[in-house]
């Protein structure tokens, strides 16, 4: 029976169940779409197609020593399979789940329409923890660690089938503008698998409490966002390696704890993965409804241009957008410090800014991205309100001012003392409105007014009400999901140790 392997965000052939089991039932086909409409949307990015680009080129090279090369197309999805069906005669597509954005589950339910019309079975299967169609989140905890627990599926031997054909156009033929990601992190299992190495032999010691900083968290994180998200390495083989490590460093100092809560991050990962997967909305809609129209859908121009340049004049702000922007990558403080003051601060609609910084991303994830971005601008209604002080996290995560002078310069003049606010600085007239923009906000005075506005939101009658039915949702799912799907209650969430 020749199965079509069908590639999505699951770039390699180790631990790869999709491959696996279609190769158990008789020849491969594997093929990756490249989907022009797909790169077109306002969360993709050259950065991202540039990754991508990097690992199909390995990914290829793996399945020629399996036996049978990867195809590559370049087309709608649906009119890719229906001309290597003609060519080919499969009879199967066999892929992972994929909770992607809406747009790819737009383009999912056409290719299933289309298999079902053509008599070719489409077998999806998960790839995580994240589970498709189970009735409720009782017990979701304890399958996805069974999950994770398993044995990686097998490497399978390939027989040749067809001629390996398709190369992997430019950034420039998707049209995708070229973003001069300098320092961006390269596409590849080579790489990927030096960076879980040396993180779990050595960088990850210190993990847990060098996280928190730009300075050290660059070094002491795993950094292995972008090819988890492009599904260079499988969820699974990672956590295996980590029960490896955490069995080797027993008693050593400080390994514990870290790779403890490195742990819980990867289940972190499943968990927020899950929350789209039954609720495709949040890509689109608040969770809580009275937060729908809380800022203007139509946001201020100047000051989203100013955020997304790095140009707010808040020092550590435009230092963090600045890093993320050369390298595509920045840790969750400062993702969350980033979101927290386009929402308060500036006031800004989660709508306008999120797709940026999906953007931004190399790593970009839709299930954790649009759950944490609605979280940190404080939309869901269920979650407590967290609004970072931008002053005073450079104190606390850069207090000499290190990461600001490397990455914004023009406060080369300001001494130490004033790094983190120039504005307070008797001699700010020599940088500020000349070198260095004035803060567009004042930092402190637009703090206490979003937090006025957002009290008096959830003041508002009914408001309560709803967020109770919205926990109440969470428990017993009746909206839409995607095919089959259920929302879950957030049971499990204290065996996650989830810090919401
Ligand atoms: C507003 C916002 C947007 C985010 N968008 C993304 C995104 O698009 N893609 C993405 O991978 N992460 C996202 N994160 C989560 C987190 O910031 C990154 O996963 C992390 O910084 C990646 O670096 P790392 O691989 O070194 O992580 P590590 O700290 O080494 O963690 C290991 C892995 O665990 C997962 N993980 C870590 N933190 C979280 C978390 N809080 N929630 C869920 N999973 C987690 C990631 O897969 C990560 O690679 C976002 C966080 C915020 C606040």
């Amino acid at each position: 029976m020749l199965s079509l392997v069908w590639f999505k965000r699951d770039l390699r052939v180790v631990d790869h169940p999709a491959l696996a089991a279609a190769a158990e039932r008789g020849a491969v086909i594997p093929l990756y779409i490249v989907e022009p409409d797909l790169w077109a949307q306002p969360d993709a990015s050259g950065r991202q197609w540039a990754f991508v680009a990097e690992c199909l080129t390995d990914l290829r090279r793996e399945l020629v020593a399996l036996g049978q090369p990867l195809l590559i197309r370049t087309g709608e999805a649906v009119e890719v399979l229906a001309r290597l069906k003609a060519l080919t005669g499969f009879v199967r597509i066999v892929s992972h789940q994929e909770t992607g954005n809406d747009w790819t589950f737009a383009r999912d339910r056409h290719v299933a329409q289309w298999a079902r019309a053509h008599g070719v079975e489409w077998v999806e299967l998960p790839q995580s923890g994240v589970a498709r169609g189970a009735r409720d989140r009782d017990g979701w905890a304890a399958r996805r660690n069974a999950f994770m627990a398993g044995p990686l599926a097998r490497l399978p031997a390939l027989e040749p089938v067809i001629e390996a054909s398709g190369g992997v156009p430019s950034a420039r033929a998707l049209n995708l503008a070229d973003d001069r990601c300098g320092f961006r992190q390269i596409g590849g299992r080579a790489q990927a698998l030096d960076l879980m190495e040396s993180f779990l032999a050595q960088r990850g010691q210190n993990y847990r409490t060098a996280m928190s900083s730009p300075l050290s968290a660059e070094r002491a994180c795993s950094r292995l966002s972008p090819y988890l998200a492009h599904g260079v390495l499988s969820p699974r083989e990672v956590v295996h390696a980590t029960a490896a490590a955490r069995h080797h460093r027993r008693g050593a100092c400080g390994w514990s704890a870290s790779l403890g809560s490195f742990e819980s991050r990867l289940a972190w990962r499943d968990h927020f993965i899950q929350k789209l997967e039954d609720e495709p909305t949040l890509e689109y809609r608040t969770l809580h409804p009275a937060m729908n129209d809380l800022r203007p859908r139509q946001p201020d121009r100047a000051l989203l241009a100013a955020w997304e340049r790095g140009e707010t004049g808040l020092p550590f702000v435009d230092a963090c957008m600045r890093y993320l922007r050369a390298t595509g990558w920045l840790n969750f403080r400062m993702r969350a410090m980033l979101v927290s003051v386009a929402a308060y601060q500036l006031w800004l609609d989660w709508r306008a800014f999120g797709p940026v910084l999906a953007r931004l991303f190399t790593d970009y994830e839709p299930g954790i991205h649009w759950s944490q971005v609605q979280m940190q601008s404080g939309t869901t209604g269920i979650n407590a309100i967290r609004m970072y002080n931008p002053v005073k996290q450079g104190l606390d995560q850069d207090p000499d001012g290190n990461f600001v002078r490397s990455w914004v310069p023009e406060l080369a003049l300001v001494p130490d003392a004033f790094v983190h606010e120039p504005w307070r600085w008797p001699d700010a007239r020599r940088v500020l409105g000349k070198r260095y923009p004035e803060p567009v906000v004042d930092p402190a005075a637009a703090a206490r007014e979003a937090r006025a506005r957002i009290a008096a939101q959830r003041g508002v009658a009914g408001f309560a009400d709803q967020a109770a039915r919205i926990a109440q949702r969470h428990a017993s799912r009746k909206g839409r999901g995607r095919p089959g799907s259920r929302d879950r209650r957030p049971a499990d969430r204290a065996q996650l140790s989830l810090d919401l």
